[in-house]
This record gives C-alpha cells, structure tokens and sequence, in this order.
C-alpha cells in the first residue's frame, strides 16, 4: 500500500502570544480529513511541544460540519444568518458588476475594505490591499489590541520592543513582576518559562486586578482596581525617589529630561492613591523591599489589559519609569517585555512593500479599524469587505455598530470560515480556506522570530483563499495585472527576499529567532530616539482622575467591567470545538461579597445595562475579582434570548495615544431582572 502521508511545518496564526509552530501529518488523498494531526515543536523553545487548551484539536475545526463550504447569499432580512447556496462563478459577478458601477460614479473610495490579525500570515492579510489601492478603494488601518501600550513606549524608547523575552529564564533575573497578565490563560508558553523560573527560586511578584493561578503561588500579589497601576508607579517613584534608591548613574547616562519626573512625584497624596487602587500600605511597600533587594535583577512583563483604557498608553509608559529610575535596562535579568513585534519591522517592511505591491500605486484612503462606526456613520459607504475579522463581535459599542452595518444600500461581502455575528450582517459569504491551507509568513508578537505555513490541501473546492478571491475578483473586473504571481509564488519570493541565513533556517526548520536565548537588545542602551536616549519628558501623571480610576466615586450597584478572553476560547471561530463552554459567555462575574450586597444570589438573572446597552445576563460568584469589578468574556455572544455581546458595554472613543479599543474604560449598572 503506497504511503500518501506527508509533513508539513505549520504556525498556528490566532492572533495569540504562543505562534506555536508544529508539525502537521497530512493524507493529501484522503476524501475530507486531510490534516490528520498535529504536533507542537519541542524544539522550538517557546512552543516547547504543547498548544494552548484553546486550540489543541484544530483539525476538528478545520472539518467541522459548521464550516462554510460554498459561497453564500441572503435571503432572509439582516440581521440572520439566513443564506442560500450560490456559486463562486455568481458571487463573483454580482460584486464586479457593483464595483463597475460604484467606479462609473466616481465613487470608488466608498468601497471599504476592513481587515484585521484573526486567522492570518502577511499574504493573508496584506495582499488584498493590492486591490483595494487599484481601484482606489479606502482601507481600514491600526488595530484595536495592544497599540496604546506600543505608542506610550515608544515616546519613551522609540520603540516599544525593548527585550527579549527569554530573559525571563535568564539566571540573572531574581525577581519577575507580572504587570496585568494572566499568564496561564493567555500566554502559556510563557507561563511554562516563569514556572521553571520560579523552581530556579526567581522572586515573583503578580499584579493584577484578578487573582491569577500565578497570583496564588507568587511571592507577593497586588490586587489592585483595573486602571490604577499609574497611582501605585506614582507611590513607588516617591518612595525610591525620596530614599535615594534610584540609579543616578543610568538616568545621566541615558535618560533625557527625568528631573521633570523627581518633581512630579515629590509630593503625593499617599493615604488617597492607596484607596483608589485599593491596597495596604505594606503590600506596596513589600513590593518596593523586592525592588530595591533585586535591582539591576528585575524584569518586568506586562499584559495588554492594562492599556485598554482610555488613558492606556501613558499607563504602560509610566509603568516603564519604574525600569527606567532603577537602571533596569539593557543587562541581563532586566528590562520591559510587551509587544515585539517592532524587532521584525526592519525584516518585514520590504515583504509587506511587496506583498502589498505598494512602491508602484498611490498611497491610500485609511480609517482607524477602531472608528468603523464613526466611518460607517458618515453614509460615505456603498461596500464593505470584511476579511480576517468579527467586528460584531470585537469591535466596542456594539449596539452602535450593528445598526450602521443595517445601512440602507452599504453591500456587505464577509470572507470566513463560519457563519458569525458579522455574517449576519453580509449580502454575500465567501467560503475562506483556514490558514493551514494556505502558504504564508507569519510574524509573532511576542517572541521576536519569523516562521511559517505550508498550506495543505483544502477538501472543498469552492473555499479560496483572501489572495484566491481577490486575484479572481481583480481579473473578473479586467485588471490583469495585479496579482499576476500565484499565491505560492509570493510566498516563494518572501523567503527569498529574506537574508540567506534565515530563509536557510525557515526552510529547514520552519522558524527562524532574532535572538540566542540569552541575547540581549539595546545592551549598548541606545535606544532609536532622535539623539539615542530615553525620552522621559513629562508630564507623565497628569490623568486618571475619572471614574473608571479607582473606588472613589462608583455608586453601590456600579461596577467597572473588564472583559478578557475565557481559558478556552480566543476567537468566536473556537465556540465551534469548546461549545461546552458557551454558556460562559451568558455570566457575568462579581465577588461573593458584591452579589451579597446588591442582595442577590449566584443565578439570578440581573440586566447590566450602561449608557451604551442593556442586557440580560446570569450572576455568577468569583473569588479572584476585586470587589467593585464585573467581568463578561469576550469572543461570543450570550446565549440568553438577547444574544448580548460584552462589545455591547465598550465605548467606541478609543485609547488616546495608539487609538486601540479602550475596553475596560467602562462602568455598568447591575440590577435584579424582572419578568414582565
Ligand atoms: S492559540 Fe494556542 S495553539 Fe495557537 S498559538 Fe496560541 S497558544 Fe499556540
């Protein structure tokens, strides 16, 4: 019997911290199952040979019997996902002859293409901007992630990657302080390195709005109101300020303007920050003692939850100055890990350059992703192509946003591999190949590396990829002459674009690092600001005195909402292999102690409601939250008769420096439901 097995390197793109690089064992011949299964790399030193609990069986999503198989068209009135079958043949008639006709007008910028990271390499999610700059379409840009934290970085660094995160197994680190991460949920591949750090007998120290599991075997925990960390950095500076604790050294060497911040934080108001972030004095103090025993040992990871906030930015950047005033840069066992991603930049702009095919169009219209609705709002649109996104499900002020994408005579066309929240707002479904059946690049955001996918066969013939369906439409409407490559080949170009020791490592191994895992960036401490050093002009806490900032001045039944992704779920396109887990998502969280005094019980039904919405949800007990804090997963709707969706809560004004989705910058009312 001939074996038709092969292997073939994949990289998990769920827009998650791991990227996990694997190897899939697929039957090319086999009727539906092709991918047969999957193996994490054992190697490769931050998958470490485990996927998440969230996605570990993705073969069975990949053949799911909810999966979209061919290309679909309304029926029934939006908001449904109420379809008939067409073909691809019609599909793609249909859209070429509104483009034509929207380009006749003149109105060509009134054809919006949003895209986002979900389920996604480059070519993916770049090379269908070759055709929306041909026809002089508008695009979306930004992202509505981790960007407020990345701006406020980078006004003190020029960048907001600093540090390779494998420090955080370096022998020289005795103290990691996980700043707003949930680490065991989130990001378990890092979790796996701080547990063998904390076996090596690493100090940890977890600050969190959530007990954590690492809050509860860490060697101290602050538990801390979500958007308070600027009002403890404030005590900290003032304490290490005030005992000479600093490093002066560093600070001349290499900081610009940090006098400014000796004088912002001489003077506080000690007793009043404590009770905004709602800590003692001596767990802060604990913290300051860690300090100063392991400076110039202390690294810091921080969460993106933080910097969803209004003010989210200048957060993360004054939870920077702690790193900065002790000298906690640029030497093994310190530094600041956040986003890497600007460490690839230098690699990627030429392949994104050509993907995108930019040196040879005009540039082009762009909107904030985060300001869909305001785009929307503005009637100027007549068709919207959603790609590698939900935006009825994570884009904020849903409520808002869902009317919009009702708008009389705005034709929506939606690539997905299921029927979603944003489906039922489409005129047209395009059946789209998953990831893993497609060749692309895939660049992480965590561990400073490039790897890739090659795409296996896809069972069903009417699924095509975002490079397929724009190249068909392009030459559908007469432009022959931007996608002339196949989608392989420009995945074959990438690599060779790339200098021949990584292209040598990707092609043999699947994956190429940045760094050695001891390496150490910025060891020179020249940072790329416009003279090399750390800018640290202020003012830098001249905000936070609004109502999502502490205790002070919630009303008893107020609580400041946050929402992070559930332990088995990231993306709505998992509710397809964790459905047991659903009924999550119709919960909303709080303390035992403030279901007791809102004299209610675990299982009523309450509505939340807040200037935004209002919803039915279940009341269930958590003893990890701090009281005054609510909490509703994001990633799917509710499947009480209201199908809320946390989104529905989000205010739409975004973060102020990086324009993300300020999330957690919200209060909602809870009160008992009352059956009519
Ligand atoms: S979703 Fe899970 S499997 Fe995928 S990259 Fe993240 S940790 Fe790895």
């Amino acid at each position: 019997m001939i074996n038709t097995k092969r292997v073939r390197i994949g990289t998990c793109t769920k827009d998650c911290y791991g990227s996990c690089v694997f190897k899939g064992i697929w039957d090319d011949e086999a009727l539906e199952h092709k991918l047969q299964s999957t193996h994490p790399l054992k190697e490769h030193p931050f998958t470490n040979g485990f996927f998440c609990p969230k996605y570990r069986n993705r073969e069975n999503l990949l053949y799911h019997p909810k999966r979209v198989k061919t290309p679909l068209i309304r029926k029934g009135e939006k908001p449904e996902n109420n379809f008939e079958k067409t073909t691809l043949e019609k599909v793609f008639e249909i859209i070429s002859e509104k483009i034509s006709d929207i380009q006749v007008r003149g109105e060509s910028s009134s054809i919006l293409g949003a895209f986002y990271a979900g389920n996604s390499g480059l070519i993916s999610q770049y090379a269908p901007l070759r055709f929306f700059r041909k026809i002089g379409a508008t695009i979306t840009n930004g992202g509505i992630c981790n960007e407020g934290g990345c701006a406020g970085l980078t006004e003190l660094f020029g960048t907001y990657s600093t540090t390779n995160p494998f420090q955080l197994i370096d022998p020289s680190t005795r103290l990691i302080v996980i700043w707003g991460s949930n680490l065991s949920e989130t990001n378990n591949h890092a979790y796996f390195l701080v547990k063998q750090a904390l076996k090596r007998g690493t100090k940890i120290v977890v600050i969190d709005s959530r007990r954590t599991v690492l809050a509860k075997k860490a060697d101290l925990f602050l538990h801390i109101f979500p958007g308070t960390d600027h009002f403890l950095v404030k005590i900290i500076l003032n304490e290490l300020i005030a005992n000479n604790i600093y490093d002066g050294k560093f600070l001349k060497s290499y900081v610009d303007s940090y006098s400014s911040l000796f004088s912002e934080v001489a003077k506080i108001e000690k007793e009043k920050l404590l009770e905004q972030i709602g800590i003692k004095n001596q767990i802060v103090q604990n913290f300051i003692n860690f300090l100063i025993k392991f400076k110039h040992h202390t690294l810091f990871n921080i969460g993106y939850g933080v910097q969803k906030n209004f003010n989210g930015g200048r957060i993360v950047k004054c939870i920077a100055l702690v790193q900065i005033l002790l000298g906690n840069l640029g030497k093994a066992g310190t530094g600041l890990i956040y986003s890497q991603s600007d460490f690839l930049k230098p690699l990627l702009q030429p392949l994104q350059d050509y993907i995108t095919n930019i040196k040879e169009r005009p540039k082009m219209n762009e909107i904030p992703i985060i300001e869909l609705s305001s785009a929307l709002l503005s009637k100027n649109y007549r068709m919207l192509f959603i790609y590698n996104f939900n935006p009825a499900s994570s884009l904020p002020n849903q409520d808002l946003l869902r009317k919009l994408l009702l708008t009389k005579d705005l034709f929506i066309i939606v690539l997905d591999m299921f029927l979603n929240e944003t489906t039922k707002y489409a005129d047209i479904v395009i059946p789209a190949k998953f990831d893993l059946e497609t060749n692309d690049i895939i660049s992480p955001f965590y561990i400073p590396s490039l790897s890739i996918n090659i795409g296996g066969p896809c069972p069903y013939q009417n699924c095509i990829s975002n490079y397929e369906f724009f190249q068909h439409l392009a030459l559908k409407i007469g432009y022959n002459n931007i996608f002339q490559e196949s989608q392989e080949t420009i995945f074959n170009n990438c690599i060779e674009m790339l200098p021949k020791n990584i292209q040598e490592s990707i092609t043999t191994v699947g994956y190429y690092l940045l760094y050695n895992m001891d390496s150490i960036p910025f060891e020179n401490l020249e940072f790329p600001t416009s003279n090399n050093r750390i800018q640290a002009k202020g003012p830098h806490f001249n905000f936070g005195e609004n109502e999502f900032m502490g205790r002070i001045s919630k009303k008893i039944n107020e609580f400041i909402l946050i929402s992070p992704s559930h332990l088995y779920l990231l993306h709505s396109q998992l509710g397809q292999v964790h459905f047991k887990y659903i009924d999550e998502f119709s919960k909303i969280f709080l303390t035992p102690e403030d279901i007791e005094s809102l004299e209610l019980n675990k299982g009523n039904k309450v509505i939340v409601s807040n200037e935004y919405y209002r919803g039915v949800y279940i009341l269930e007990e958590s003893n990890i939250l701090k009281s005054g804090t609510a909490l509703i997963y994001s990633g799917l709707s509710s499947i009480l008769e209201e199908k809320t969706n946390v989104n529905h809560f989000t205010p739409s004004k975004p973060e102020e420096l990086g324009y993300s989705g300020a999330y957690n910058s919200t209060l909602v009312k809870i009160t008992k439901f009352e059956s009519k």
